[in-house]
């Protein structure tokens, strides 16, 4: 049997490891536009500030070899043809396949004007990452402008702050990582960021990125022009799809995918940041572009190839922020028909309910028993009975005496 995956991001890479786990026989080819072994972007920031090389090559720099499967770095996948089971890479090779895996991922996703002048840096690969730090090293970065407060603009934000630069960070919304985070957490979030020594301007919308043939400032919506040493597009990702335009392959903004993980095209699986997957509590389906999304739907994908019917439980609206110097958890919804909170000197936790069930939580500071939220709201369980109590960082299954609660919280099943 003979796999392709295209992308050797945390989807792709888990999907190989799980076959070569139950196949020693399995052929594998891993095909990736990037230089690098597989890593993990979110230990981008800590690589550049720490010089550890093992939480970046989370699989070790020698993954391909350890799991015996075929790498190609540096191609890209220009078409797929599901009818012939191929894919053709941009040098025009072909290669066939049993089983293919679109884990391509996301780019960067910046509907701004002026984005396609030269010199606009992003953080969204570790090619761009090292541009922006070699830069920065070789002392041509003294200020950098980021436009964009979601978790990737306030990452870079905070790295480039502890390499000695003065950063900007514009955000469209009135409060950081609104995707994330409810303003109250947020201003938690933001508290710490400017501490360590960020500008944050928040509710200002960025018109345009301006220059000539090369980027020169950022353009604000009342016609202010900021100037800084380096500009950065931070506002957002869009799945890698490109090339599948002549697939016949089912896509909006991602690929669609079923329960198992299967697109509408036999024998082709997504997995990651390119899948728009259904999410676990409402059922919608969307792009979860988050680290433990993509690794659960690469371990699903390679079940379902190796022919262990596997159902994807959903994706999951999960995250923890842990650069801030403030630890952050953010699960589910935002919103409900009840909101607790329990604040303390810096720390704040809140819980939303609809209908008695947990929907969403946000911790700061003080995060223990996020995991305890997690399951109570995966099973649905109806928590009025607890009170207030359920907010306090002591709730948990011993606090409030519950019968050992042991929800099945794993991101798949497998079908007998
Ligand atoms: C700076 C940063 C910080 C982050 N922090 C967090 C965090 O704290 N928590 C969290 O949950 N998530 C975080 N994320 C998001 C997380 O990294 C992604 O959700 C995850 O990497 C998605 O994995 P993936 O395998 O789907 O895709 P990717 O990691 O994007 O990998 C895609 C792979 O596909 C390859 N590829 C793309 N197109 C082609 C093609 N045409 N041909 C061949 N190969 C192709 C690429 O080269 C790459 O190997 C962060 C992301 C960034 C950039």
């Amino acid at each position: 049997m003979k796999t392709v995956i295209i992308g050797t991001g945390p989807a792709g890479i888990t999907a190989a490891e799980t076959i070569r786990r139950h196949d020693a026989d399995a052929e594998l080819v891993l095909l990736t536009t990037e230089p690098w072994a597989p890593y993990s972007p979110p230990a981008m920031a800590d690589h550049f500030l720490t010089g550890r090389r093992e939480p970046l090559f989370w699989k070790g720099e020698d993954a391909a070899q350890r799991l015996g499967a075929t790498e190609l770095r540096g191609v890209r996948v220009t078409d797929v043809t599901p009818a012939a089971h191929e894919v053709t890479l941009s040098d025009g090779r072909r290669l066939g396949y049993d089983s293919l895996v679109l884990a391509s991922g996301s780019r960067l996703h910046a509907p701004l004007p002026g984005i396609d002048l030269t010199g606009i840096h992003d953080f969204k690969s570790l090619d761009a990452a090292e541009r922006i730090v070699e830069q920065v090293r070789a002392g041509d970065v003294r200020s950098a402008v980021i436009v964009g407060c979601g978790f990737i603009g306030v990452e870079l934000a905070l790295l480039l702050a502890d390499l000695g630069v003065r950063v900007t960070v514009l955000g469209r919304r009135g409060w950081v990582m609104p995707r994330m985070l409810d303003p109250d957490t947020a201003a938690v979030a933001e508290a710490a960021i400017r501490e360590r020594g960020v500008e944050l301007r928040l509710g200002v919308p960025v018109s345009a990125f301006v220059g000539d043939a090369t980027v020169e400032g950022v353009e604000l919506a009342d016609g202010t022009v900021l100037r800084a040493d380096a500009y950065v597009a931070a506002t957002g990702v869009k799945p890698h799809v490109e090339y599948l335009g002549a697939s016949g392959i089912g896509m909006d903004w991602g690929v669609h995918v079923d329960d198992r993980l299967r697109t509408d095209a036999p024998d082709v699986y997504a997995a990651g940041d390119v899948a728009e997957a259904a999410d676990r509590m409402t059922g919608e389906r969307f792009v979860h572009a988050i680290f433990p999304n993509a690794v659960a739907q690469g371990e699903v994908v390679a079940r379902n190839i190796l022919g262990i019917d596997t159902v994807y439980a959903g994706a999951e609206s999960m995250n923890s922020l842990k650069h801030l110097g403030i630890p952050i958890v953010s699960i589910g919804a935002m919103s409900g028909d009840d909101v607790l909170r329990w604040q303390h000197g810096r720390a704040l936790r809140t819980v939303w309910l609809t209908d008695g069930r947990i929907v969403g939580c946000r911790l700061a500071g003080e995060i223990a028993g996020a995991g305890f939220y997690r399951a109570l709201m995966l099973r649905g369980d109806d928590v009025r009975q607890h009170g207030r109590r359920l907010v306090e960082p002591s709730f948990g299954p011993a606090a409030v005496a519950l019968p050992a609660v042991l929800p099945r919280t794993s991101s798949w099943s497998h079908v007998a």
